[in-house]
């Protein structure tokens, strides 16, 4: 089992990779910093203080700080720095023998429905393959990336043993989970062991894929369906030309089809939150249907919000590789919590085992980022 608290070691995938069909170098292998500390032989007793405040005083909140020293006292005082001061360790790495750790300045954006129980909501990850592309794909999503499958047997012995949980909300997210021929029975077992919400960029509703979303409860299955602006230029700028009109033909087929339907927006700024806040005010989109976020620097993003661990409450994610602290990082190592899944109590159990670790070892509030 991986362990949480060793939080900010988040081992980053190969530094090549395919997307989108092409071999491009990552830039998750080095997380960019607004400023570089080379602290030589330096300590905090012995002048690394004083340029970290220095450099805190050139910088506004979310910039990120990058630290690189071979001294290996460094790291625990970084940590409990960061801890006193509201600040956040995001990342750290080995390069050529020293370490290079990264700090966000102050908290991130936190999410005012940060009180919801532990365990009452269940993520699945169903298979990571994606009919798009999007540059700020949070688990690196694509047309090219393998798929790796729950697989329905799976997913029916995790639904079964949620419902005995009490888990109060599923939520299936794929990549894009109609890519999958067996997507109806999926959401059909899900539904039954609790109300299911399905993640979908909607471009898919045709042929076996319409039967398999007409045959789903009404009742039971919720839609939330990414549309990232109230036009199409900034949409289809991160996720393919055409992409608007496409999801907006899926929102009103989905709706045609008596199905609840969510709207999810992924923003940069706090003014194309608004902007959509706008839009969905004149769609007459109830609160409880809008799910507005910001880009988070994890997976194929380049820029964002640098999310830790400890800036999230736990929501359980299951992949095929495990168990996961948080959707938003479900193939990242340092949000890995256990590659068992079952029994599912277990994987609950783990969760909660290292919430209450890193609770008690940040002594500080952890906040929320919402994925819907
Ligand atoms: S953000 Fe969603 S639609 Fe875009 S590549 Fe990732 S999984 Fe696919």
């Amino acid at each position: 089992m991986s362990h949480p608290s060793v939080r900010f070691r988040l081992t980053r995938p190969p530094a090549t990779r395919e997307r989108c069909g092409q071999r491009y170098n990552m830039r998750v292998a080095r997380m960019k910093a607004n400023i570089e500390i080379d602290a030589g032989g330096k300590t905090f007793a012995a002048g690394l203080l004083a340029d970290l405040i220095a450099a805190l005083r050139r910088s506004r909140s979310g910039d990120l700080l990058a630290i690189t020293s071979g001294e290996v006292s460094v790291g625990a005082d970084l940590e409990a720095w960061c801890r006193f001061t509201g600040n956040t360790l995001v990342e750290s790495s080995i390069e050529a023998g020293r370490t290079r750790w990264v700090i966000r300045c102050g908290e991130a954006p936190a999410n005012p429905d940060g009180t919801r129980p532990l365990g009452s909501r269940l993520w699945l990850y169903t298979n990571f393959d994606c009919n798009l592309c999007c540059d700020y794909c949070c688990v690196r999503s694509s047309p090219a990336a393998p798929r790796r499958a729950l697989g329905l047997a799976r997913v029916r012995r995790i639904a079964d043993e949620a419902a005995q949980l009490r888990v109060s909300e599923i939520f299936v997210t794929g990549g894009e989970p109609f890519l999958l021929a067996d997507i109806a029975e999926i959401l059909a077992a899900c539904a039954v062991a609790a109300p299911t919400t399905v993640l979908t960029n909607g471009m898919l509703f045709e042929g076996r894929r319409l039967e398999a979303l007409r045959s789903l409860s009404r009742d039971r299955v919720t839609l939330q369906i990414s549309l990232d602006s109230s036009t199409p230029e900034r949409h289809d700028r991160h996720r393919g030309r055409g992409t608007w009109a496409r999801a907006w033909e899926g929102v009103e087929l989905a709706r045609r089809e008596g199905f609840r339907v969510r709207l999810a927006a992924t923003v940069s700024t706090e003014a194309e939150a608004e902007e959509f806040r706008r839009f969905l005010d004149a769609q007459q989109i109830v609160e409880e249907d809008r799910v507005i976020r910001r880009i988070a620097l994890r997976g194929f993003a380049a820029q964002g919000v640098a999310l830790a661990l400890t800036d999230l409450v736990p929501e359980v994610t299951i992949t095929a590789e495990g168990v996961y602290w948080h959707p938003v990082g479900a193939e990242d190592s340092d949000l890995l919590v256990t590659r068992e899944i079952f029994p599912l109590a277990d994987s609950f159990a783990a969760v909660r085992r290292a919430f209450d670790r890193d609770r008690d070892h940040s002594r500080r509030l952890a906040s929320i980022f919402n994925c819907a």
